[in-house]
C-alpha cells in the first residue's frame, strides 16, 4: 500500500452500470489509465488526486452513437470533436457518415489520432461522405457510390470503421428509388458491419414526377435490413419515419425490431416530443441515443453566412440540445434512468462490437468514465416543431475521464438550463 497506489480516486459517486446491474455508492481507483479498483471505500491517502463525486452519478464513459465531428473537411457541418466529446462529458463519438473511402485517411490522421475523445465512424456509403451535411443531393445518387472501394478501405481500417451510413428518405427515393440503400447493404454485409439508416426527409423531392409515398418508403426499406442494422430518427418530425401519414406506428417497424434491427434516436433537429410519445407508447424503446449535433443545428451562424442559406439546410434547427438534454428528454418521456444510461453506455458498446472494452465500469478496463449531475427544479425542454415540455429533472454533464485523464464539462455547446 504505497502512497501512490492510484493516480486518481473518484470518491463517493452513485455508480450506475446497466451492463453489470450495479447501482450503488462506491469509489473508483484509477491507475495508469485503467480502472484498478471499485470498492465501497478506498483509502484516499493512496491516491495522487481525489475527485469528489458526492451526489453525482458515475457511469461508464458515455458513447454518442451519432456525431458529426469531421471538422473542417465536412465544411460547416463538422464540430470540434472534443467540444461534443470529453468537454461535454462524452468519451466516445461515432461520426455518422462524415468520412468516406476517399477521406478516411484524414479522419484518422487529423481527428482520431489528435482528439482527446475516442472516435469511430460509420463510413459513408457515398464516395464524397457527408460534405456540408449532404447539402447537394446530386452527389448522392447511384453514380456517387463505389462499393468495392468502400469495402476495401473499411476492411483496412476496421479499428475505426464500425458500420456503414446511408439515407432512406423521400427526396432520394424520388430520384433513384432505394438503389443506393441496396448498395449500402451490400457493403455492410460484406464487411459484417451494421448498416445505419437515416429516416426522415433530407433532400427536397424532385418537382417533376410523382412524389413518393413516405409510408411506401419504410415498407420497402425494412425488408432490406437485418439483425444489428440500425434505424435512426424514429422520432423525426419529418415525413418518412416510424409514424405513418395517418398517425400510427407502421406495423413493419415492429417486424424489423423482432428481427433484431436496432433503433437509434439520432436526436438532432429531427426530435419531436409528440412523435416520441407516440412511438414509446407503442412499446418501442430506442436502443441507443445519438445526439446528432452538427454545425447547422447547434452553433451560431458563421460570420458571413447568410441566414437564408443556413435555414435552407434540411437539418437546420433552433432548439438547444446535446446528449444530456436528449437523456433528460427520454427520462421525461418515461424511460427509467437505468434504461437511459444504457442507451449511452452498454448498448452503443454492443453496436461498436466493443462490449469487452467499452460501456461498462469494471476493473481492468480503460478508465473511460462520465460524471453526471441531476438537477432538480422546473426546466423547459424544446423541440424543433415548437413544442415545449416542462421537466423536474435535468441531467447535466460534470466531467469525463478518458483513459484516466479528466476533462471538465466546459464545452460552449452545453446548453444552459432554461427555467420554467
Ligand atoms: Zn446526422
Amino acid at each position: 500500500m504505497g502512497p501512490t497506489q492510484y493516480n486518481t480516486i473518484i470518491s463517493g459517486g452513485r455508480l450506475i452500470d446497466p451492463a453489470t446491474g450495479v447501482d450503488n455508492v462506491a469509489d473508483i481507483g484509477i491507475l495508469d489509465g485503467r480502472i484498478a479498483a471499485i470498492e465501497p471505500s478506498l483509502d484516499k491517502q493512496s491516491a495522487t488526486e481525489v475527485i469528489d463525486a458526492d451526489n453525482k452519478i458515475v457511469t461508464a464513459g458515455m458513447i454518442d452513437t451519432h456525431g458529426h465531428i469531421y471538422q473542417h473537411v465536412t465544411g460547416k457541418f463538422g464540430l470540434d470533436p472534443d467540444m461534443v466529446g470529453v468537454r461535454s462529458g462524452v468519451t466516445t463519438i461515432i461520426d455518422q457518415g462524415g468520412p468516406s473511402c476517399m477521406t478516411l485517411g484524414g479522419f484518422r490522421h487529423y481527428l482520431a489520432e489528435r482528439s482527446h475523445t475516442r472516435l469511430y465512424c460509420f463510413i459513408s456509403a457515398y464516395l464524397v461522405g457527408g460534405l456540408e451535411g449532404h447539402m447537394y443531393p446530386d452527389l448522392y445518387g447511384p453514380t456517387g457510390v463505389n462499393p468495392e472501394h468502400t469495402i476495401r478501405v473499411a476492411r483496412d481500417n476496421l479499428d475505426l470503421v464500425r458500420g456503414i451510413k446511408a439515407h432512406a428518405e423521400i427526396g432520394g427515393q424520388s430520384r433513384w428509388g432505394l438503389e443506393v440503400i441496396k448498395v449500402g447493404k451490400r457493403i455492410a454485409s460484406e464487411l459484417d458491419l451494421p448498416l445505419y439508416i437515416h429516416l426522415g426527409q433530407l433532400w427536397p423531392s424532385l418537382e417533376e414526377g410523382p412524389v413518393p409515398d413516405p409510408d411506401e418508403l419504410i415498407r420497402e426499406l425494412v425488408p432490406i435490413m437485418s439483425e444489428g442494422d440500425m434505424l435512426a430518427h424514429p422520432f423525426t418530425r419529418h415525413p418518412g419515419g416510424f409514424v405513418s401519414e395517418t398517425g400510427e406506428v407502421h406495423p413493419i417497424v415492429f417486424e424489423a425490431i423482432d428481427r433484431g434491427v436496432k433503433v437509434d434516436v439520432g436526436h438532432g433537429s429531427h426530435f419531436s416530443f409528440e412523435v416520441a410519445k407516440k412511438v414509446l407508447d407503442a412499446g418501442i424503446k430506442p436502443f441507443t441515443l445519438g445526439a446528432d449535433m452538427h454545425g447547422y443545428n447547434v452553433t451560431a451562424p458563421p460570420a458571413g453566412m447568410d441566414q437564408g442559406v443556413r435555414e435552407s439546410n434540411p437539418f437546420f434547427g433552433i432548439a438547444p440540445f446535446n446528449l444530456t438534454v436528449a437523456m433528460s428528454e427520454l427520462l421525461t418521456l418515461g424511460m427509467s434512468l437505468h434504461e437511459v444510461i444504457a442507451t449511452v453506455t452498454q448498448n452503443p458498446a454492443t453496436v461498436l462490437g466493443k462490449s469487452a472494452e467499452l460501456g461498462s465500469l469494471a476493473v481492468g478496463r480503460s478508465a473511460d468514465i462520465s460524471m453526471l449531475d441531476i438537477q432538480h427544479g422546473r426546466f423547459k425542454l424544446f423541440d424543433n416543431s415548437g413544442v415545449e415540455v416542462v421537466t423536474d429533472k435535468l441531467i447535466r454533464p460534470v466531467m469525463a475521464l478518458k483513459d484516466g485523464v479528466a476533462f471538465k464539462a466546459d464545452s460552449p455547446l452545453i446548453p444552459d438550463p432554461v427555467l420554467a
